[in-house]
């Protein structure tokens, strides 16, 4: 039996009273678990809440891996909210992530992985997307859709860091993490979408894919998710700069972006993606990210490249 359900398995979304009750009753009831034996709202920051008491343990791990990569969390508190449905996904707040997940997610290695990559993967959007977000994003208006170029970074790039810093907590294997990560690979290399659109371009037809009002039927073959579209750009990207003879990396330009757009919560558009990874590197040169159509398997094989000044097309394989 899962230490947590916040929310009894359900078809509906409760209402506001229903969630209170729901607290209230599992609170009276001791069928729970909480780290430090706190109540719910009164959850220490940081805090993350899984299926097993056990697992209370990975999650500290966790959180103690994206404190030690930021050097800081953004919040005050932080819920993670489980829902036990029969079906995935979920949904970043600032404060919160919403997470919906079978109750047999802990049976296999496998499916309890996925669901640490899914809990990791919203988590990493307390940074990036809710607090460093794409400027199209705004003004919020839910009644329509509000179209980015950006996705790539907002949500590729969340896709390469959830499992990876999993990893970095010891919380998945080496094996585990590249076979995730060669899967993502060889999926945006080896099919034809990609071919037709830029990371920027596929960003754009999210209203269509991603269930904002409704899911399209999308042909696989002209469309590459900008999530693993993104991934690559990040892994690409990342490989990259710390193959330079001063070696950095991709939470460097992530710190970069934070101090610029995070920490302010000054929303970026793509031009200041642009600046960002210029002054991450400190090279005089106008660095472009993310706009090239394809993932090419021969030159430069990402869609990140760097062209200096005076527009020599200079590519750098990785
Ligand atoms: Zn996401």
């Amino acid at each position: 039996m899962p230490h947590i359900q916040i929310f009894p398995a359900q078809t509906a979304y409760p209402s506001r009273e229903a969630f209170a009750e729901a607290l209230g009753q599992l609170r009276a009831s001791g069928e729970y678990r909480l780290v430090g034996g706190n109540p719910i709202p009164e959850l220490p920051a940081g805090s993350i809440v899984l299926f097993r008491y056990a697992d209370e343990v990975v999650g500290e791990a966790i959180v103690r891996e994206y404190r030690r990569m930021w050097g800081f969390l953004p919040y005050e508190k932080y819920l993670f909210l489980n829902l036990l449905t029969e079906s995935g996904g979920g949904l970043e707040h600032k404060n919160s992530t919403v997470l919906m997940a079978s109750r047999w997610t802990t049976r296999t290695r496998r499916t309890y992985n996925n669901w640490l990559n899914l809990a990791s993967h919203e988590f990493f959007h307390a940074w990036n997307v809710e607090r460093i977000r794409p400027a199209e994003l705004e003004p919020f208006d839910f009644t329509k859709a509000n179209p980015t170029p950006s996705l790539w970074l907002a949500e590729g790039f969340t896709q390469y860091y959830g499992p990876l810093l999993i990893r970095r907590a010891g919380q998945s294997t080496t094996d585990e993490f590249l076979t995730s990560l060669s899967g993502t690979l060889n999926g945006v290399v080896t099919g034809p979408g990609r071919l037709y659109g830029s990371p920027q371009e596929m960003s754009l037809r999210a209203p269509f894919v991603d269930a904002a009002a409704a899911l399209a039927p999308t042909n696989p073959n002209i469309f590459t998710s900008y999530y693993p579209y993104g991934a690559i750009i990040g892994l690409a990207l990342d490989l990259q700069l710390r193959g330079r003879e001063k070696p950095l990396s991709l939470d460097d330009f992530m710190k970069r972006m934070w101090k610029t757009h995070g920490a302010p919560e000054k929303p970026y558009k793509p031009a200041d993606i642009q600046a960002a990874l210029a002054q991450t590197t400190g090279d005089a040169k106008r660095q472009s990210v993310g706009q090239r159509r394809s993932v090419d398997t021969g030159e430069g094989h990402t869609g990140v490249r760097e062209a200096e000044n005076g527009g020599d097309d200079k590519r750098h394989d990785f």
